[in-house]
């Protein structure tokens, strides 16, 4: 993720003009169904974004002890318009 990111940060979207940031792994870009896991716990007040990650990297995560390196680099974490979000959020769930 952006150094440079902070909690006033903004992205353009072709789509959806100027909107805040939200993470997704790389599957749910083009995935339709594959499941849609977000954090359970309260999100950092100085990284307010969304992020979320599909069934495979929920399985991934749980067999490799968690959020670490390893389920990192299988999720490879890809930034997106919350627009865009959204709208992949109701094509996954
Ligand atoms: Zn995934
Ligand atoms: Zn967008």
């Amino acid at each position: 993720m952006s150094k440079s990111l902070n909690k006033d940060s903004r992205m353009e979207c072709s789509r959806h003009g100027v909107k805040p940031p939200a993470f997704i792994c790389k599957h749910l870009q083009y995935g339709v169904g594959i499941g849609f896991y977000e954090p359970e716990y309260e999100t950092d007040p100085e990284c307010p974004f969304k992020n979320a990650w599909c069934a495979e990297c929920e399985s991934f995560a749980i067999e490799h002890g968690g959020w670490n390196d390893v389920s990192d680099s299988f999720a490879k974490v890809m930034p997106i318009c919350e627009g865009c979000y959204e709208e992949i959020k109701q094509r996954n769930t």
